[in-house]
C-alpha cells in the first residue's frame, strides 16, 4: 500500500541487510504467510471481508505480531487512517479496500487480500488474489498473469543487475498478455519500517528521477507487488478515501511478496519454500 512519489512520510535511505537481519525478517514473513494459510478456507461465497480481517488479527495476536496496516495514515491531509489489519479488494477494486461486515464475497469474484506485520522490530508484507468459487476465463487469465509477473520478477532479481531491467520485463510480460500495469502504486523497500526506500515500480519509469533506479545486490530486501488490470491502467479513489478502483470498472489483481537477495539468490520471505498455500 504505497503511492508513487510524494505520498506518505519520508523514508530513511535504503539499507542492505545482514544474513541475521534477513533471518529476523523471515520470522515476520512467516507470520504473514500463516495469515494467508488461515484465511484461504474462508474465501467462499457469503463470507464478509470483516470476517477475513478478524482471522488475520487473531493470527497476528497469537504470534505477538503488530499489524502494520491498522491506523496507517491517509496520504491525503485530514483523511481517515486505515481502519483494519488487511486491505481487501474485490473485482474492480485494485488495492486498499476496507474490510466490512456488509461486504460479502460472491461466487465469481476475485478478492485481493493484502496484509503485513512487524515481529521483533522487523516487517513482512504480502498479498494474494484468490478466486471465489468458479471465475470466468478472463479473471482466470488475470490471476495467472499477475502471479506470473511477480514470480518472473523474483526470478529476474537473481539474474539482472538493476531493478529497471526487471521492471521493463514485467511491463512487457503484462503487455504481451494484453493487460495493463497500474502505475499509481508501487512496491517498496522494507525492513524496520514497512515502507522504506527504494520505490519499486512494476513498469518502466519514463520520467523518473535519475537516482530512482537501484542495484540488485546481496542484502537488498524489497516488497514487489504488481497490480494488473484487465482494461485501463487508470485508477481512482472512492469516497472512503482509501479504496482504489479501476476507472473503467474492469477487474484488477494484486500479488506481493517480501523478497531478500541473499548469497544464494532471491529468497521469498513471506512464504514457505514450496510457496503453496494448501
Ligand atoms: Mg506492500
Amino acid at each position: 500500500m504505497r503511492g508513487l512519489y510524494g505520498m506518505g512520510k519520508q523514508s530513511p535511505p535504503r539499507q542492505l541487510r545482514s544474513a541475521r537481519e534477513i533471518a529476523a525478517m523471515r520470522n515476520a514473513g512467516l507470520v504473514v504467510w500463516d495469515t494467508f494459510k488461515a484465511v484461504k478456507p474462508l474465501v467462499k461465497p457469503g463470507v464478509s471481508t470483516a470476517e477475513i480481517d478478524a482471522v488475520v488479527r487473531e493470527v497476528f495476536a497469537r504470534n505477538h505480531a503488530q499489524p502494520l496496516f491498522l491506523n496507517f495514515p491517509n496520504s491525503t491531509e485530514g483523511g481517515p487512517p486505515f481502519p483494519a489489519a488487511t486491505c481487501i479488494s474485490i473485482n474492480a477494486e485494485v488495492v486498499h479496500g476496507i474490510p466490512s461486515l456488509r461486504r460479502k464475497l460472491a461466487a465469481g469474484d476475485i478478492v485481493s487480500i493484502d496484509t503485513g506485520c512487524k515481529v521483533n522490530g522487523w516487517c513482512g508484507d504480502a498479498a494474494f488474489t484468490f478466486p471465489v468459487g468458479e471465475i470466468d476465463p478472463v479473471k482466470q487469465k488475470l490471476l495467472a498473469v499477475t502471479r506470473g509477473v511477480l514470480f518472473l520478477a523474483i526470478d529476474l532479481m537473481g539474474k539482472k543487475s538493476r531493478w529497471s531491467e526487471v521492471a521493463a520485463e514485467m511491463e512487457k510480460f503484462v503487455r504481451d498478455h494484453r493487460f495493463s500495469v497500474v502505475e499509481d502504486f508501487v512496491g517498496h523497500g522494507i525492513g524496520r519500517d514497512m515502507h522504506e526506500e527504494p520505490q519499486v515500480p512494476n513498469f518502466v519509469q519514463r520520467r523518473a528521477p535519475r537516482n530512482a533506479d537501484f542495484r540488485l545486490e546481496e542484502g537488498l530486501v524489497i516488497a514487489v507487488e504488481p497490480m494488473v488490470n484487465v482494461g485501463t491502467k487508470a485508477v481512482k479513489t472512492l469516497s472512503d478515501q482509501w479504496t482504489q478502483v479501476t476507472k473503467d470498472g474492469k477487474p484488477s489483481a494484486h500479488f506481493e511478496h517480501t523478497i531478500a537477495i541473499t548469497s544464494e539468490g532471491p529468497q521469498v520471505l513471506t512464504s514457505s519454500p514450496s510457496g503453496e498455500l494448501e
